[in-house]
């Protein structure tokens, strides 16, 4: 039975490529206007999280990507949505920042220096460590 109230799928993409790991800087809403995330965005009803992550960076960056294993945090966040991440390579193209202000490649240490500094969408907290943890071991 639906009630209206399903939770909405949102899967955001650690993207890594040489060591450092693609962030992209909010627009919107004014509240996270500014920070930095990982890139991605909502699920449509019934679709894959692997399908919904390739679209999202599809539409957002212009690039093809391969999804690859999740990440061992999920986020509920008001909507309701749930957030989750899936790590994902460059299949083809290069980032172009479509929706948001800007883009750029970080390694742990500076991923580490963003989060101290209260620079990330508060969410996206959750993966520092483990992203820092496959940072350091590429
Ligand atoms: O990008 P979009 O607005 O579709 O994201 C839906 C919700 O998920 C928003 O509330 C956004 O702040 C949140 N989100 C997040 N971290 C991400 C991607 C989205 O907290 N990496």
């Amino acid at each position: 039975m639906t009630d209206g109230a399903e939770i909405r799928l949102v899967v955001a993409g650690a993207v890594m490529r040489s060591g450092r790991l693609l962030l992209a800087q909010r627009t919107y809403p004014p509240e996270v206007a500014g920070r930095w995330e990982l890139p991605g965005g909502k699920a449509e009803p019934g679709e894959h999280a692997a399908a919904a992550l390739r679209r999202e960076l599809a539409e957002e960056l212009g690039v093809v990507v391969q999804p690859g294993s999740r990440l061992d945090a999920e986020v509920d966040l008001p909507g309701p949505m749930r957030l989750i991440a899936l790590r994902a390579t460059l299949v083809s193209g290069e980032p172009v920042a479509e929706e948001h202000s800007a883009l750029r490649w970080v390694d742990a240490a500076e991923l580490r220096q963003m989060a101290a500094r209260d620079e990330l969408v508060a969410a996206d907290t959750v993966w520092v460590a483990q992203l820092c943890a496959l940072l350091d071991s590429t």
